[in-house]
């Protein structure tokens, strides 16, 4: 019999079906707007989970999140935001909604996430080139992984910079104890389906007050006065969570801490299995104990020499989807490859793995090798085009199991050449 494919991460519901009872709560008070009691009560859950006494605005996706935050510290057209180079574009691309730069810093090796030292070289470099200080700084908690945040906010504090902490794959990871999000100026929550909990799309902003909050407020419910017409005095946005969605946002919070310990299980169970295979690394927290990641992916490293069972046809084909299959819509590639693309082990463990249903994914390509930012500054020394070239994500959701795990163990070594 065929195996259903395992995906790296799939929404999962509650077992009592409480997204359910909320939505229809929703539809039996006719809440059916981008507002309403589940809303509220979402905010109020976020806001409990996150202590520290943080403020939550629940927002139609991650997305809108970092741009209601940099707007919020006064990013403008002009300015320049710092942001980690090893991340998704959704870090990055508001920054230039808001007419600003993005100034791209490399990564470290321990946690993948923004270099500090680089940050302040960056941070000294364009005050020396533009005589402006950046006007904010985005770390991001790549694959749910704890930036160095002790030392990314006392050199931000020094330079008096604001951090919107970019943590839409680290809900529920913590450092030193405290959830990410809660360290910065600004916190950034993704629920979109393939993220830690999900409300089929969406995100949140936390808020450290409640002036702040209700600002973002504001800006999300399109910056209406309080008149009894139309007034506007700033442009907002139609960013506010629906009722609907949030009816599931406050079913799966009820799961997030099974999902964080399934997670944790998931990926002890690869670091166990794939102890000894040779040539395969799998990425862990350092152990200084400050760590708390939610292993939203188990990521590998795969040593150059390793070499995989059809290697040698390794982007011989032009691939025909995008990435996570955005809305079946692609531009044809007139090329199977690229400048700057993982070995050609790393693909042909991708398609051996492929092949046998399990969904595996490329780390994401640093955006200072992405086209669209060819012209951006950028801080780089070398260790997320490495990581890049050799790295690989494995499922890791809370429907992937023990058996799936040995599987996927299994045929990664299957695909090894000896
Ligand atoms: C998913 C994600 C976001 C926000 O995404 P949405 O899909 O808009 O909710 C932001 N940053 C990173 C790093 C992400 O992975």
């Amino acid at each position: 019999m065929e195996r259903k494919t395992i995906h790296l991460c799939l929404a999962h519901m509650s077992e009592e079906g409480l997204e359910q009872k909320y939505i229809k709560e929703a539809f039996d008070t006719n809440w059916v707007v981008p507002l309403g009691p589940n809303v509220d009560g979402f905010e109020k859950e976020l806001e409990a989970f996150c202590g520290q006494d943080k403020r939550a605005v629940a927002l139609s996706s991650g997305t809108a999140a970092v741009h209601l935050g940099l707007l919020n510290c006064g990013v403008g057209p002009g300015d320049e935001v710092i942001v980690q180079s090893f991340t998704f574009c959704a870090s990055t691309h508001p920054v230039t909604y808001l007419g600003a730069t993005p100034v791209l810093v490399d990564s470290e090796p321990d946690t993948w996430n923004i270099d500090p030292e680089l940050l302040e070289e960056a941070i000294k470099d364009r005050i020396a080139k533009t005589g402006k200080i950046p006007k904010a700084i985005v770390p991001v908690a790549l694959y749910g992984m704890p930036y160095k945040i002790d030392r990314i906010m006392e050199i931000a504090n020094r330079y008096e910079i604001p951090v919107v902490e970019d943590a839409a794959e680290g809900f529920g990871s913590r450092y030193k104890g405290r959830v990410l999000g809660t360290f910065g100026k600004y916190g950034v929550l993704s629920f979109n389906g393939n993220k830690m909990i999900t409300t089929s799309g969406g995100g949140a902003l936390i808020a450290a007050s409640d002036d702040e909050w209700r600002e973002i407020m504001m800006y999300a419910t399109q910056y209406r006065e309080s008149f009894p017409y139309y007034q506007h005095e700033k442009i907002g946005y139609n960013y506010r969570m629906s009722n609907i969605c949030a009816g599931i946002g406050r079913g799966q919070m009820t799961v997030l801490e099974e999902h964080l310990a399934h997670h944790k299980h998931v990926q002890a169970l690869y670091e166990e299995l794939l102890a000894d295979v040779p040539g395969i690394h799998v990425h862990s927290q350092p152990a200084t104990g400050e760590y708390d990641s939610n292993y939203w992916l188990c990521t590998i490293t795969i040593d150059e020499d390793v070499r995989i069972k059809g290697q040698e046809g390794a982007y011989k084909t032009i691939v025909t989807s995008a990435i996570g299959g955005a809305a079946g819509v692609i531009h044809a590639a007139s090329s199977a490859t690229t400048d700057c693309q993982p070995n050609d082990n790393v693909e042909a463990l991708r398609e051996f793995m492929n092949q046998a249903n399990i969904e595996a994914r490329p780390l994401w390509k640093p955006m200072h090798k992405q086209p669209v930012y060819a012209s951006v500054p950028a801080y780089v020394n070398g260790v997320s085009e490495a990581l890049f070239k050799i790295g690989l994500c494995l499922p890791a959701g809370p429907c992937v199991s023990d058996d799936d795990v040995r599987y996927i163990v299994e045929t990664i070594k299957d695909a090894i050449e000896r």
